[in-house]
Parts: structure tokens; sequence; C-alpha cells
């Protein structure tokens, strides 16, 4: 089927995920394979393959991802003690999921530059 992804079959309810937050535009579920005690990703609903993919009418569901990350820091207990949002655009930077993903990372010191 046309824009099917693994991320859009846990929207479907096909694969199961640890949901955190969701809202009307955004889910925000545990991460399969944690980096850090804290890692979970918030995705748009709609699929989106790549930041690439963004335009103007995607202003404030942009926006959204990004309150819905600091929903998600609060809700987890690492919004004081600190955290990265990631978004990984193509090979280089390590995207495995086309669907637009914002990483939630924390609980644990982090190193910068990353790797
Ligand atoms: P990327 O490398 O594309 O930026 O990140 C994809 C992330 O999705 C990885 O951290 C990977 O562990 C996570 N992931 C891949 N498949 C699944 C899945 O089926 N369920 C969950 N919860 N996470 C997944
Ligand atoms: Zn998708």
């Amino acid at each position: 089927m046309k824009n099917r992804c693994v991320f859009c079959d846990i929207l479907a309810g096909h694969i199961p995920a640890e949901i955190v937050y969701q809202n009307d535009d955004v889910i925000a579920f545990k991460d399969i394979h944690p980096r850090a005690p804290v890692h979970v990703l918030v995705i748009p609903k709609e699929h989106i393959p790549t930041l690439n993919d963004l335009s103007d009418s995607h202003k404030s569901l942009i926006g959204e991802l990004f309150l819905a990350a600091t929903t998600v820091a609060k809700l987890t207990g690492i919004d004081q003690t600190g955290y990265r949002t990631v978004f990984n655009c193509h090979k280089d930077a390590g995207q495995e999921v086309y669907h637009i993903h914002l990483h939630v990372l924390g609980g644990r010191k982090m190193s910068w530059p990353p790797g």
C-alpha cells in the first residue's frame, strides 16, 4: 500500500508500541532500541518520508512535533536534567525509518559532537 512504513503500522495499531503522548497531529512512543534511559520518538500522524519533504503547509505541524517533545520531556522527568532532540535525515545521518521522527533522548550525560 502507498505510504506505508513501520511507523504507519504503529499508528494503525498493527505493531504494538509504548505510547507516551499523543494529540490530533502527533504521537510519541518509546524507541524499541533505546540509546539512553529515556528514548522516545515523536512522529507526525501524516506519513512524511524525510525532512526534505516538508513544505510551508507543515509549519504548524513542525511546531507540534517540538511542543510534543517538551511535553514528553516533562512526562518522563528529564525536562530539568536535560535532553537532546534529533532528526536524522538520509543515510549519512543514519536515518533508518523513512517517516520523520524527532528523537527525544535523556536520562544520562551525552557527549558532543555526535559521532
Ligand atoms: P533513525 O535511525 O531512522 O533516525 O531512527 C529510527 C529509530 O526507530 C531507531 O532508533 C529504531 O530503534 C526505532 N525503531 C525502528 N523500528 C521500530 C519499531 O518497530 N518500534 C519502535 N518503538 N521503534 C522502532
Ligand atoms: Zn509512515
